[in-house]
């Protein structure tokens, strides 16, 4: 027997391994199993390239089983183990990656392999849950098994073991605090959760299946016990596009949600090796109405291997509403976000993916526009996001983005424009794009509007006025105006001569009276000389104020617009008959009631009239009819 002391630079790692390194204990097991998968992955590759002769590599799986009584967890392989030389390399020196060794001596014919590659200390990780902990292990190579036994001081024992098959025992002697990891639930969760996808078959215990037995008629169920493979080794993004169907990917989406009844609208999948390895499938959700937006992430993966769904940093933030996976070796792990987002491969990672995304709602709209419109509403979110964040996202962007109009036309930007440019151009060359919020709260203006001729586009997202804002400022010439933020000859003005059929001093008279009866500082009155067939009487709220507040709303705008009070101005149309009417009653009491009937008959179609005022308008209205 040897015994020793495990050469650390610190004196004593385990304390350290314990409280600080991981603040997650769980990921114990990910690495244990990654070593089994790496062990056996390696072996498989040996054997491939005629290394390992005589090896039967054979069906190889990796099983866990809790010894309930014993306190212990067993992570047995079968893959290439070690000799009792190897432990002392790989094990006790605990700054040595066998990995990185392995991946040095067999660079290029190991790169396809999918060997894993450090998340950190590894192995060592099994401190943090076990007081003790011994490795039983026997190499492919022809010499005798190795048992080594540490318990979690620098100091260890190894000697000979009498285990015939090939392959690695891992025990852990679970301590005191970590009891939980003796309870079958707690590690098929666990593995469920990171090893879903490994590419070597998980057993966790058995289960019954029920199967056939006999032909035809004559066939019977029958109850046998088969090995729980928990894992998926084959999961989809690892395979090629051209050898994946519309349902495959449908399939793998229930596979890795499966408390998601809702189908995704579309697909992208990812696929490069060069100058960065990255593969995944991402998919587009349905966003409208989504209520658990937060739980279903995309999943980083690297080499199978769960690391985590906090993909911050790596995928741009527009796109973190998707869900899906990717998996890449080059992404380094255990940094800080910080850091993450300095990296030269996780930028380019990061530009390659908003690129793919791009790319593919271009192909989508290109090949089928009429179906990219029906689903313009549950992707539309993204897009604006994506258009408003990332410049290069918002170049690609602007041929595909769609413009829909109250009458259920989709626009691209450029098609818009071209629309709309003779009708609704005003006299200083400036093409106004009217907009509305809602179909129904807007109803009177839209009308109006249509009336005219314009096209009114519904732009009803809650980060649009970002997007207006920034439009206004890339594209020449263009105002967004929405139908109520003033009246259509103000906000499309046109060279044309205003005749009123008031004189000034009447406006004046007017004016005085309507200041009189509406609360000043909610109102400000307008007199304008309409149509004659305009309403006499229009609440508007001006554009900048109301864009301005719901920008600081969904953060942004300008410091402090959120908490400015609600302005409306209250236009007049000096033109209409029933102002004459007004500005001839003779009886204050008459006039009054007059104004305050048509000033909350405007306010009652913007939605504005409410509580106690709604209730003496009703009252008043019924006085007037009987
Ligand atoms: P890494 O996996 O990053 O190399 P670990 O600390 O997880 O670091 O493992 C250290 C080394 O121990 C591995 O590189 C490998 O050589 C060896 N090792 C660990 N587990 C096994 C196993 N189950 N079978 C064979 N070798 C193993
Ligand atoms: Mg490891």
């Amino acid at each position: 027997m040897t015994t020793g002391n495990i050469n650390v630079s610190v004196e004593n790692i385990f304390p350290l391994i314990k409280k600080f390194l991981y603040s997650d204990h769980e990921i114990f097991l990910r690495e244990l199993i990654s070593n089994a998968t790496d062990a056996t992955l390696k072996l498989k590759h040996l054997t491939n390239i005629g290394e390992a002769k005589g090896v039967e590599y054979g069906n190889p799986v990796i099983e866990v089983k809790i010894d309930k009584e014993g306190k212990k967890l067993h992570i047995i392989d079968q893959g290439l183990g070690m000799t009792a030389e190897e432990v002392q390399k790989y094990i006790n020196e605990i700054a040595f990656s066998g990995a990185e060794e392995f991946l040095e001596k067999y660079k290029d014919s190991a790169k396809d392999s999918g060997i894993i590659g450090h998340f950190g200390l590894g192995f060592y990780s099994a401190f943090m849950v076990a007081d003790k902990v011994e490795i039983i292990t026997k190499s492919y190579k022809d010499e005798p098994a190795a048992h080594w036994t540490c318990d979690g001081s620098p100091n260890y024992t190894l000697d000979e073991s009498d285990k015939s098959e090939r392959g690695t025992e891992i025990i852990l002697h679970i301590n005191k605090d970590s009891e939980e990891f003796l309870e079958e639930n707690r590690i098929s969760e666990l593995l469920i959760k990171y090893n879903k996808f490994m590419p070597v078959p998980i057993k966790f215990g058995t289960r019954e299946e029920t199967i056939k037995e006999g032909e035809g008629d004559d066939a019977t169920d029958k109850q046998i016990t088969v090995d729980n493979i928990i894992n998926n080794p084959e999961p989809a993004w690892t395979k090629q596009p051209a050898d994946l169907k519309d349902e495959d990917y449908l399939n793998f989406y229930r596979e890795l949600y499966p408390m998601q009844f809702e189908e995704p609208l579309f697909h992208i999948h990812l696929n490069v090796d060069y100058p960065f390895n990255l593969t995944g499938i991402l998919y587009f959700p349905k966003l409208s109405n989504e209520i658990n937006l937060q739980k279903d992430k995309i999943q980083l993966f690297q080499n199978q291997v769960f690391v985590t769904d906090n993909v911050e940093g790596i995928v741009p933030e527009f796109l973190t509403m998707l869900r899906g996976v990717i998996d890449s070796p080059d992404i380094p792990l255990n940094v800080s976000r910080s850091y993450l987002q300095a990296d030269g491969n996780v930028k380019k990672i990061s530009s390659y993916i908003t690129r793919k995304v791009a790319d593919k709602l271009k192909s989508l709209f290109n090949e089928n526009r009429e179906d990219f419109e029906k689903k313009w509403n549950d992707i539309k979110v993204v897009i604006e996001y994506g258009m408003l964040s990332e410049d290069k996202f918002y170049e690609k962007a602007d041929k595909f983005a769609l413009y829909p109009t109250v009458d259920d036309e989709y626009f691209t930007f450029e098609e818009l424009i071209e629309k709309v440019k003779e009708n609704q151009t005003d006299k200083d060359g400036k093409t106004i794009l009217l907009y509305a919020s809602n179909q129904d709260a807007q109803h009177s203006y839209i009308t109006e509007a249509k009336d005219r001729g314009y096209q009114v586009l519904i732009l009803d997202s809650p980060i649009v006025s970002h997007l207006m804002q920034k439009l206004e400022t890339s594209k020449e010439n263009i105002s967004f105006a929405r139908v109520d933020s003033d009246s259509l000859d103000n906000l499309i003005k046109k060279d044309e001569e205003k005749i009123s059929k008031l004189s000034e001093e009447e406006k004046e008279t007017l004016k005085g009276v309507l200041e009189n009866a509406v609360p000043k500082e909610k109102f400000s009155v307008q007199l304008e000389s309409l149509d004659s067939n305009a309403s006499p009487f229009v609440i508007t709220q001006p554009e900048f104020m109301r864009r301005m507040k719901e920008m600081s709303a969904t953060g942004g705008g300008m410091f402090g617009m959120g908490n400015m009070p609600e302005m409306y101005n209250l236009v007049v149309n000096t033109n209409h008959e029933l102002i004459g009417q007004i500005l001839n009653t003779k009886t204050k009491a008459k006039q009054e009631r007059l104004i305050n009937q048509s000033v909350d008959l405007a306010r009652l179609s913007q939605g504005l009239l409410k509580g106690e005022e709604l209730t003496n308008f009703i009252k008043r209205s019924y006085n007037m009819i009987k």
